[in-house]
């Protein structure tokens, strides 16, 4: 089935096989590796998920194409290939189009493929059937973005577009596909000599020696030295050489959310728990596949203290440097060869300053102490300290199942709370913050790791993508929702100030029963109380296996306004007065 289907071609006269756009997608993708698709099926391209699975490629149909991209973005920073998301056009392709911008803006290899109205009718603005010019309205919010008309083209366009990915600084790709393309006919020899298989898709970029050896002199003659992981060092898969480095280096590390668990959290070097120290009173900063954006105050004010700071950055993208303050050894490169390049360059290597990893060790053990005894906590109703500290052991106990987490106060205190013991076991929702990823990552993770899963969520969080339970439960994924739930957005406890009987805007159903949703679909619903039923039920689901939804009842007046972002609500200030 994996080849061109046959057929005749009466006009010479002759039996000759055929093949047609459908089949050479099919093709191209395969020969190229990209094995799974990620979508929503529909006009036009309907038939082309079914003849793709029919092919031996693993088709994941969604309830809405947003989770559909998200699961294609996340299977994409855990692979390295891009993940592939397909979508109808117009309103589907928009969907989808959330999620393409979002793997662009957290540097993760995605391609949306959206099948497209006819271009005769949608450029004279005819009225076509979903009339859209997708091409012009996906360009701004990707990496690239191509369009192919001709069947002899698509090889081309779809290396083209796995180039675009996976190359340099890794991002999200538009390729539209109008529905012409998929019936056009040509003959089955030259349409398979049309096909690409892409030969080294992101080539090694290798950091000049002058920078490598500025990088070390910086690092070297620092007295309070610090190495920030970001997750474009997680993304790059070179575990190994990293952690060598690190360790070698003696320098403490902070690792950013995504960059937990590549080297433990709980490694004598980690400066997780020492966090503001770390920021405040280091004098040279290593950033590792980091940026300086608003994650890490853009390197600068409060968080940063007032002690002159150095910066060091490794990055495959040139223009990232001094993107927020001057970097003063840019070391560009991709991150397996430039850490390579320092280990090489390193020669024997002296310890940092002993006052000052003792200073950062003991800020770090003086947190860890003083949060233990909430995390042991048996409080009913639960709040967030009580019910972390069930899952931190859970994933202490299971280092290889693949945590997801979204929410505000269920995403900040998660983070903080449950350590990571294994590269890429973090995934949450990146650079914009956003809230939705939840379901979309969780079908991703299970099925592109084949790990289980355990996915942290706020109520509200989960709202956005929580009809994909069917999926999980369509699929017979091992995946565990946890629902953090509040009552709640922040907390459930908001009053209607104007006297009417609406609910205040933040508020939800209370006592909802979120775990009654995914019994509708055949999966297991646990409604726990205390952290001894959570921790009961989230065990047994990760023995088992089985689609499980638990509801995880908090007190409503645990959670505080925005997380830890308050400071970005511009209400916040009148809030505290
Ligand atoms: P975090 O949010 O964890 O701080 P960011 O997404 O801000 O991480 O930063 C990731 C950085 O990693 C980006 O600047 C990106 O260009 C870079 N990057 C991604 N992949 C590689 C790679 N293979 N080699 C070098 N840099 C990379
Ligand atoms: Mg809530």
């Amino acid at each position: 089935m994996a080849e061109a289907a046959v057929k005749t071609n009466p006009v010479a006269g002759e039996e000759r096989e055929q093949t047609d756009g459908f089949n050479l997608i099919i093709d191209a993708l395969k020969l190229n590796g990209l094995n799974t698709i990620y979508g929503v099926p529909g006009i036009p391209i309907t038939d082309f998920g079914r003849m793709a699975q029919a092919a031996g490629i693993r088709v994941l149909s969604f309830r809405h194409e947003q989770n559909a991209g998200y699961a294609a973005s996340i299977a994409g920073f855990l692979t390295k290939k891009p993940g592939v998301c397909l979508t109808v056009s117009a309103p589907g392709f928009l969907n989808g189009l959330t999620a393409l911008a979002h793997a662009t803006t957290n540097c993760f290899p995605m391609i949306l493929i959206s099948g497209s109205s006819e271009r005769e009718i949608v450029d004279l603005q005819q009225g076509d059937y979903e009339e859209m010019d997708q091409l012009a309205i996906a360009k701004p919010l990707c990496k690239a973005a191509f369009r192919v008309l001709h069947a002899a083209d698509i090889g081309i366009g779809l290396a083209r577009a796995i180039r675009a990915a996976v190359s340099g600084r890794p991002g999200g790709v538009y390729l539209d596909l109008p529905a012409k393309l998929f019936g056009q006919v040509m003959d089955a020899e030259a349409g398979k000599k049309s096909l690409v298989k892409v030969i080294d898709a992101a080539p090694a970029q290798l950091p000049a020696p002058d920078s490598i050896k500025r990088a070390l002199d910086v690092l070297k003659s620092a007295k309070k030295p610090l190495i920030i992981l970001g997750k474009g060092a997680a993304y790059a898969q070179t575990d190994d050489a990293i952690r060598t480095f690190v360790e070698k280096s003696g320098i403490p590390f902070l690792p950013m959310s995504m960059a937990k668990g590549l080297l433990p959290d709980t490694h004598p070097q980690c400066a997780g728990a020492a966090r503001s120290t770390v920021l405040k009173d280091s004098d040279v900063v290593m950033l590792i596949g980091a940026r300086l954006n608003w994650l890490l105050s853009h390197g600068k004010g409060k968080s940063w203290g007032d002690a002159p700071k150095k910066f060091i950055q490794i990055d495959i993208e040139p223009k990232e440097m001094d993107s927020n303050v001057e970097i003063v050894a840019p070391v560009v490169g991709d991150i397996g060869s430039c850490v390579n390049a320092l280990l090489a360059g390193m020669g024997t290597w002296p310890a940092p300053p002993a006052d000052w990893v003792s200073a950062v060790k003991t800020k770090r053990d003086d947190n860890v102490a003083k949060m233990a005894p909430r995390l042991m906590n048996n409080n009913v109703p639960m709040d967030y300290h009580g019910a972390l500290g069930v899952l931190r052991t859970i994933v202490k106990e299971r280092p290889d199942a693949i945590l997801v987490n979204e929410g505000a106060n269920t995403l900040d205190l998660a983070r903080g709370i449950i350590d990571i013991y294994q590269p890429r076991k973090r995934i949450d929702v990146g650079t914009w913050g956003i809230m939705g990823i939840g379901m979309g990552y969780a079908i991703a993770a299970a099925v592109e790791t084949g790990k289980p899963v355990l996915c942290v969520e706020g109520d509200s969080a989960f709202g956005f993508s929580g009809m994909e339970v069917e999926t999980i439960c369509r699929y017979n994924l091992p995946v565990c929702i946890v629902i953090f739930n509040n009552d709640g957005i922040y907390r459930g406890t908001d009053v209607n100030a104007s006297g009417t009987d609406d609910p205040a805007p933040t508020v939800f159903v209370k006592g909802a029963r979120y775990d009654k949703m995914i019994e509708a679909f055949g999966g297991i619903g646990v409604n726990a109380t205390s952290p001894d039923e959570l921790k009961r039920a989230v065990n047994a689901a990760m023995d088992s296996g089985k689609p499980t939804l638990i509801n995880a009842v908090l007190d409503p007046a645990a959670g505080s306004e925005s997380g830890r972002i308050g400071n970005l609500n511009p209400q916040s200030k009148l809030k505290k007065k």
